[in-house]
């Protein structure tokens, strides 16, 4: 295994102090009355180990939400498991799942965990290919991936690196082929609160495909938190029953005081639903002063990234034109071919993070539409 892009990419923001518009986390502070609501769980007492599934102050307001926001009802205790961030979720899943030898469905460009945790469990990663600038899925070309050794297919959505987002017909179509193959599904959905336009589309608001799948979120994501490293993994019961397994052998349990103010600063909705509003203030801000640069956006319908096209400024690979922005520019970005195990050899595009300051964006942008 190598060392991930967001490693790399901060560690070069830092030596050569550029501005980071690499890796995914807010330069802004969660709100003020979570981090209070952490201190006085502390000094109530709260610190020692919680229960391995996590509290259940914090998985009763989960399934509440997931009534309101998807309209599924879960068992909190039985269908909800803390983990240790959106990682250790999805982590745990793929261990839950993968024997050795089992095939693996990933949708390329993917997050770059997905491969490594389905080869450390000795499986077999299987890559539907997708290319800009629609990144569009051939769910009939996936079905044809399909064979006997089959276990698992992973998707993300809101999707990091690319932005999109998937409609109900993404969904439906999933649906079938687990409905034909049984199949199980993992379903990235860390940044389920921040989408532009068009509503969140998530495994639970289809109870035929969640009863194959293991949905993963992120608190971290969502609060502005991603250091907490504090997230969930929502399955049927038979599912989540293996999954804590796995769970119980590895972190066992997440940091206590943390859930239980995450459990009551969540039970007012506001404080997720917001989400929408707050970054697409920041999406705009970077897309229209970009619009004065020789770089060229791509739609960015969720999640905190965005793509941009630098065809006009360089023929650099993306890996060497994100390493001259950060020394040359001052402005540090992510690669898109890193993403891909055979990147398309024409594509020059990098991924930036918006989910930062007014005052971070407008320094970017100056030394963005320098160059
Ligand atoms: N999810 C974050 C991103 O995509 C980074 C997480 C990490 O550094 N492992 O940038």
């Amino acid at each position: 295994m190598g060392t991930t892009i967001f490693t790399i990419m901060s560690a070069l923001a830092t030596e050569y102090e550029a501005i980071n518009l690499s890796q995914g986390f807010p330069d802004f502070m969660p709100d003020e009355k979570l981090i209070d609501l952490v201190h006085q769980k502390m000094l109530a007492g709260n610190n020692q180990y919680p229960p391995m599934r996590g509290c259940s102050e914090l998985l009763m307001v989960l399934a509440e939400k997931i009534k309101n926001v998807y309209e599924l009802e879960v068992d909190p205790l039985q269908e909800i498991t803390i983990t240790s961030g959106g990682c250790e979720a999805i982590y745990t899943a793929i261990t839950t799942l993968v024997h050795p030898g089992d095939e693996v469905i990933i949708l390329e460009p993917a997050y770059d965990l997905y491969r490594p945790a389905v080869l450390l469990n000795k499986g077999v990663p299987v890559v539907h290919q997708l290319q800009g600038p629609d990144f569009a899925r051939d769910w009939s070309a996936i079905r044809a991936l399909i064979t006997d050794r089959t276990r698992l297919i992973i998707i993300n959505t809101p999707h990091n690196p690319i932005g999109k987002i998937f409609g109900p017909d993404d969904l439906l179509a999933l649906q079938q082929i687990v409905a034909e193959t049984g199949i199980y599904v993992l379903s990235d959905e860390v940044y389920e609160h921040i989408t532009f336009g068009a509503r969140h589309e998530s495994v639970l608001r289809y109870p035929d495909l969640y009863r194959n799948s293991f949905a993963c979120y992120s608190f971290g994501k969502t609060f502005h938190a991603t250091g907490w490293r504090i997230g969930y993994c929502v399955a049927p019961p038979h599912l989540t029953a293996e999954f804590r397994k796995a769970h119980q052998y590895t972190v066992f349990t997440v940091f206590k005081p943390a859930q239980l103010a995450i459990a009551e600063y969540m039970a007012d909705p506001s404080t997720y639903l917001q989400l929408p509003e707050f970054f697409e203030k920041k999406k705009n801000q970077l897309e229209q002063g970009m619009t004065k640069s020789r770089y060229r956006a791509l739609d960015s319908q969720g999640s905190y990234f965005q793509l941009y096209d630098y065809s006009e400024i360089s023929n650099a690979l993306d890996t060497e034109f994100v390493k001259t922005m950060t020394i040359e520019h001052g402005v540090a970005a992510i690669p898109l071919s890193v993403f891909y195990t055979d990147p398309p050899a024409d594509q020059k595009l990098i991924r930036l993070c918006f989910g930062k300051k007014e005052e971070t964006l407008t320094s970017a942008l100056e030394r963005l539409i320098a160059i």
